[in-house]
């Protein structure tokens, strides 16, 4: 929609208005690069929130088509599509990385609230770049160097390699043990990280708003699969010590203000053998850690989210219950029409919640959707997870 003034667009005016031609008048629109589950996260808060949401997707049948206001059909890198979404919009957000953040400057710097900005995008888009931002900013994380396949100086091995680019739920990440496997590395651009020793993964939320307010979630911990580097499961809260927990709370503020950030921002920190924190990685919207918040926070990620970027002000994201949020990926072999087994028969009493993305295809490790279990305490939430997590499964109807 109308653009507000370019000078204007890291302030939102105090009643947290856009500046949009209907934004006196109807209810604000939210346009949101990428229409994948994150985004379909969203619209439960929107309804609450009364904001409609634009999308823009290369997919016509992507998780958010069937409640979107509207979906703009379009690859994620065309500045003309982005255009679209923008002019579509009171509000831009995204919920994907692979976004052209060069024609998102371009909007803001012509007064369209892109929230969180395009230089938040091109800090945390690239992996190497982030990985410098830590570095520069004093944030401990594993140490670092760019990937360059003519230098001959062999790394030390075993080393982690990661695309800097496009690189999601594992793809992009490889434990390199020697410089055969190295070699046959995609020939894209990279970095290698020192190989940490990692006792665990923990992640926390962060929401800030256009006037530096902030809401820290509980601390998390995560658990991957050692195989293919996708999450497994998420535990909130985590058990950590006092410091531990401290010292995360304090990156997740300081990297917020650093980034002049509005949203929620995830960061992924590894606590080394040594009792050391360090972060592994930040992505700048909702994410897969936080899932558990729909259900068992006062306030989810999504809303809070789309309270931050909208202005409507930040609320209270408590955790209410101990839970456990695991992934609902394709199973092996499973290819083409979706079939749901387990999804459905849960009852409100069982505290059991069953989130299908509803994508029209399913593939062995793709992400069909989420289960988050709610229990008294942390130790029975893992129980009750780790017991039903067997009978639910996305195969194809086939099978
Ligand atoms: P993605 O962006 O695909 O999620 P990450 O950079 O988070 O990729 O890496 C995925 C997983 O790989 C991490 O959660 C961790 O288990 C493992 N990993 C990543 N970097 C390192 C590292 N430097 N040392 C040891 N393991 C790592």
């Amino acid at each position: 929609m109308t653009p507000s003034d370019p000078h204007d667009t890291d302030r939102l005016p105090d009643d947290g208005q856009a500046s949009g031609s209907q934004a006196q008048t109807a209810a604000h629109v939210v346009g949101v690069a990428g229409g994948g589950q994150l985004a379909r996260m969203m619209f439960p808060a929107a309804a609450v929130l009364d904001l409609k949401l634009v999308v823009l997707d290369p997919d016509a049948q992507c998780s958010s088509a069937a409640v979107a206001l509207r979906t703009i059909v379009g690859p994620f890198d065309s500045a003309a599509c982005l255009r679209q979404l923008a002019e579509s919009s009171d509000f831009v957000t995204f919920e994907i990385e692979r976004i052209n953040a060069e024609a998102l400057a371009e909007l803001e710097a012509e007064g369209y609230l892109v929230r969180p900005g395009a230089k938040v995008l091109q800090t945390i888009q690239d992996k190497l770049v982030q990985k410098k931002f830590l570095r520069d900013h004093g944030i401990p994380t594993s140490s670092f160097t760019p990937f360059d396949p003519q230098n001959t100086a062999a790394p030390k091995f075993p080393c982690v390699w990661k695309a800097c680019r496009d690189g999601y739920d594992g793809r992009g990440v490889a434990i390199v043990q020697d410089a055969t496997a190295l070699a046959a590395l995609p020939p894209v651009a990279a970095l290698l990280e020192e190989r940490v020793a990692i006792e665990l993964e923990l992640a926390i939320l962060i929401a800030r708003d256009a006037h530096g307010e902030t809401v820290t979630y509980p601390l998390t911990e995560i658990v991957m699969d050692p195989q293919d580097h996708i999450m497994d499961s998420v535990i909130a809260p985590a058990e950590v010590s006092d410091s531990i927990a401290r010292q995360c709370q304090d990156i997740a503020e300081a990297l917020a203000t650093a980034l002049g950030y509005i949203g929620i921002l995830a960061i992924e920190f590894f606590v080394d053998t040594d009792g050391q924190v360090l972060v592994n990685e930040m992505s700048p919207r909702p994410h897969n850690s936080g899932h558990y918040t729909i259900e068992a926070c006062a306030t989810s990620q999504f809303e809070q989210h789309l309270r931050a970027v909208t202005g409507a002000g930040l609320t209270n994201g408590d955790l209410l219950s101990a839970a456990v949020t695991f992934n609902v990926l394709g199973a092996q072999g499973a290819s083409g029409k979706p079939h749901y087994v387990g999804f459905d028969g849960w009852s409100e009493s069982d505290r059991v919640y069953v989130h299908s993305y509803d994508k029209p295809e399913v593939r062995p490790g793709r992400k069909m959707g989420h289960v988050t279990v709610l229990a008294e305490n942390r130790a029975a939430a893992i129980e009750k997870a780790q017991r039903i997590k067997g009978s639910i499964q996305v195969v194809s109807v086939d099978e």
